[in-house]
């Protein structure tokens, strides 16, 4: 932690997790603490470091997890010892949000603090939904107006009949509770009822809902409709704009939860191609990458790296957790002077390259003979020492080939596979509400870690359906009692995702 804390109130955005700024998601990475609330994507809260302290401060309507004067208090103490504290809240922070009193609260505790605006859901829900919020000749003017009253005050804060002459688009947050006085109010002062009026709830994420009326109309629609909190109502021609404009939701996916069941670090091509598509992701990291039980012969073989001719480099994990071992003791790049060094795959060499190191032979492809080869035509193997920091469950035959060819190959294990169970007790949650409609698979060893992690028979209950990536795969569900319902063509995550899509669109 850094001596002197700072807070940084950043905007989140509305919901799509892309909509947080450059600055925002940068300071997240960065944070010691993240404080955060209910509107808050749990994407983005992962774009904070793993040890880095998360903490909920709840605010859904009707359930304060702390009080604001708690949470300035949280925000003050956590600055006073020394941390980088980022309170991520939704949308933009001084609209709405209740930022401008824990920005006051810094200036009196003599804390330095910087605010990062966001997307307010004002412009971006609006958006999304196709309805610009000023429109060359349908509106030159916007006003952003709380819809969250008191019903026991009997006369309103606003003034209706200023808003009712308004002539502009009128957008009122927090205002579900509040719909049918906001339309009578704005109708008696004197705006025609029939003014195009829309609402829209979870603005700019999968489960985006809209629906249009007139002022007259849209209260009882929205009230037919179930639209509960977070919505937005917005009042204006420029909502006739969206029958031409809605372009978010002619997405194939959208509103459909789809599970992802990949190592976090790979998950990232499915997800955002599926997001692409309108479905809401959900991660369920099957394996993690974790230490070695034993370490010791990893940090004998760094401390005594001078009596190797080679090190191979057999992924980024064993690159990081080398390097892990070599910093930790007291050493860096500079001991390895003497080796030569083998990279396996672009990735690797990504790594190393982190390190400042070049690799000497670089074979594409995790092939024992072609490795062999590589560092047999950069100089032989013939009683050449050769060091294998690797997985746990890391393929035999590099080694085997290594030692045909006359080397003397010293493995270690560098780091371990193991099952990640970290996302079940979520998803056994989403399971049983229903609430789940595709969980795909990408590799048999994700299908057997997933079921070890979550009973076949919640799955079977739910009505969930599974998407499996090829033959092999498909085999190891139905070795579970399960079956999956569509199998890629083609296995590839493209393929996983137009089959998929085919069977979403059959029905
Ligand atoms: N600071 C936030 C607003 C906080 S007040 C911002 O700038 O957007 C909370 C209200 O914002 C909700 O009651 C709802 O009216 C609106 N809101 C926030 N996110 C929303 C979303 N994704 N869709 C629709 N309304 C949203």
């Amino acid at each position: 932690m850094t001596s002197k804390g700072r807070i940084y109130l950043v905007g989140a955005g509305p919901g799509d997790p892309g909509l947080i700024t450059v600055r925002g998601a940068e300071l997240l990475a960065q944070a010691d603490v993240v404080v955060h609330d209910y509107l808050v994507s749990a994407r983005l809260i992962d774009l904070a470091r793993v040890d880095a302290e998360r903490i909920y401060v709840g605010k859904k309507a009707g359930e304060h997890t702390l009080a604001q004067e708690d949470i300035n208090k949280l925000l003050v103490d956590k600055a006073r010892s020394g941390a980088t504290v980022v309170r991520l809240k939704g949308g933009d922070p001084f609209v709405f949000g209740r930022g401008g009193e824990e920005a006051l609260a810094a200036v009196e505790a003599g804390i330095e603090y910087e605010v990062v605006p966001g997307v307010t859901s004002g412009v971006a829900g609006l958006a999304y939904a196709g309805i610009p919020v000023t429109h060359r000749g349908l509106a030159s003017n916007v006003a952003f107006i709380t819809g969250h009253e008191t019903p026991d005050k009997g006369d309103s804060d606003l003034d209706y009949e200023a808003l009712a002459r308004w002539r502009g688009t009128l957008v009122f947050y927090m205002g579900v509770a509040n719909i049918d006085r906001i339309c009578t109010s704005l109708h008696a002062n004197g705006l025609d009822g029939r003014t195009p009026a829309a609402m829209v709830r979870w603005g700019t994420t999968s489960r985006q809902r809209v629906v249009t009326g007139t002022l007259e109309t849209l209260p009882q629609i929205a009230k037919d409709a179930g639209i509960k909190p977070p919505a937005l109502i917005v009042i204006g021609d420029v909502v006739q704009l969206r029958d031409q404009l809605k372009w978010f939701e002619a997405r194939p996916l959208l509103g459909k939860c789809v599970v992802v069941t990949r190592a976090r670090a790979q998950a990232s091509v499915l997800r955002r191609q599926l997001e692409q598509l309108g479905a809401e992701v959900v991660e369920m990291p099957a394996i993690r990458i974790v230490p070695p039980q034993d370490d010791s012969p990893l940090r004998a073989a760094v401390a005594n790296v001078k009596d190797f001719d080679w090190i191979v480099f057999t992924s980024a994990n064993s690159v990081e957790a080398f390097f892990e071992i070599l910093t930790e003791s007291g050493l860096d790049s500079r001991a390895l002077g003497g080796n030569r060094i083998c990279s396996i795959g672009p990735a690797t060499a990504q790594h190393l390259a982190g390190h400042g190191i070049t690799s000497d032979a670089q074979p594409e492809r995790y092939l024992g003979s072609e490795i062999a080869s590589a560092i047999d035509a950069a100089g032989g193997l013939d009683g050449k020492n050769i060091l294998c920091p690797r997985g746990d469950i890391a393929p035999q035959d590099m080694i085997d080939d290594l030692r045909a060819r006359g080397a003397i190959v010293h493995q270690v294990i560098a780091y371990r596979t193991v099952p990640d169970c970290s996302g079940a007790d979520r998803l056994a949650e989403l399971l049983a509400g229903d609430k789940v409609n595709w969980i795909t698979f990408t590799s048999s060893s994700t299908v057997t870690n997933f079921l070890g992690a979550i009973e076949p028979e919640k799955i079977s209950a739910a009505s969930v359906r599974l998407a499996s990536i090829g033959p092999v795969t498909s085999a190891q569900i139905r070795q579970f009692g399960l079956n999956a319902h569509v199998e890629a063509k083609q296995h590839t995550v493209d393929g996983l995702i137009s089959a998929i899509l085919e069977a979403e669109q059959s029905c």
